[in-house]
């Protein structure tokens, strides 16, 4: 079945399941294949039409799937290759010199790694040290400043980092904020959002209509950083490998 979109045009395959619902569900997968998932009784003409309302989110997903695909390469670790930090895109330079201090600077644009020995490896393993202290820097300095502005908080929580692969932030019953270091990667205000986000649960522990009425008290556009978060996650994460 084909969905239109100005002039664009996609494929997309129809699942017929047995379920006795109304709902028709549509699916963008990460490769910007569309599924179409109909109950089995409904009209073609009914699924296409369906199909045809939702044709610009469609086709949002699809394109920003596919050029996530497109630039989330393996990192080689070499100079020129392209890394997030705060959301910007910084090029890789290496150098390296037995003489040199192993040292990772940011400078106009460029991360400059130097090692005595620059192999692969290495690189990589200088560059994630690195992305982890500033992490544990910026993500804690952040916690604190918003902590601040919020009435529910009187001391920062207690925060750990924690590698997560499909998350960006949690926060325990306890009271623990864990945050994915990885976001150091992100836009800041992308992480301001996963902060407050997180904080907000130390007093509504679920996503009920308070939460969200909480959260968007304290930032209103969260929802477009969630957006710009979610179209930046397959990117940044893949990075993190
Ligand atoms: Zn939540």
């Amino acid at each position: 079945m084909i969905v239109r979109y100005g002039d664009q045009e996609v494929s997309c395959l129809v699942r017929q399941t047995g379920a006795v619902t109304d709902r028709i569900r549509i699916h963008v997968y990460p490769n910007g294949d569309v599924e179409i998932e109909a109950p089995k009784d409904k009209e073609v003409d009914h699924i296409r039409a369906a199909a045809q309302r939702r044709a610009r989110w469609i086709f949002q997903h699809r394109n920003a799937a596919i050029a996530a695909r497109r630039m989330a390469l393996p990192r080689e670790y070499i100079s020129g290759e392209t890394h997030f930090y705060l959301g910007r895109r910084h090029k890789l330079i290496i150098h390296e010199s037995k003489s040199q201090r192993s040292e990772v600077k940011l400078l106009r644009g460029k991360l400059e790694v130097s090692l005595p020995v620059a192999d692969r490896a290495a690189v990589r393993r200088r560059l994630n040290a690195w992305y982890s202290d500033r992490a544990a820097e910026y993500l804690s300095k952040k916690v604190g400043e918003i902590s601040e502005r919020l009435s529910w908080i009187s001391a920062p929580p207690p925060l750990k980092l924690m590698r997560m692969r499909t998350q960006w932030g949690s926060c325990s019953p306890e009271g623990v904020i864990y945050l994915n270091p990885t976001l150091i990667r992100a836009p800041r205000h992308c992480i301001e959002y996963v902060i407050l986000h997180e904080l907000c649960h130390l007093i509504e522990h679920n996503h009920s209509k308070r939460f969200f009425d909480l959260l968007t008290k304290h930032m209103l556009d969260w929802q477009s950083a969630k957006r710009e978060l979610d179209s930046l996650a397959e990117l940044i994460l893949a990075e993190n490998e």
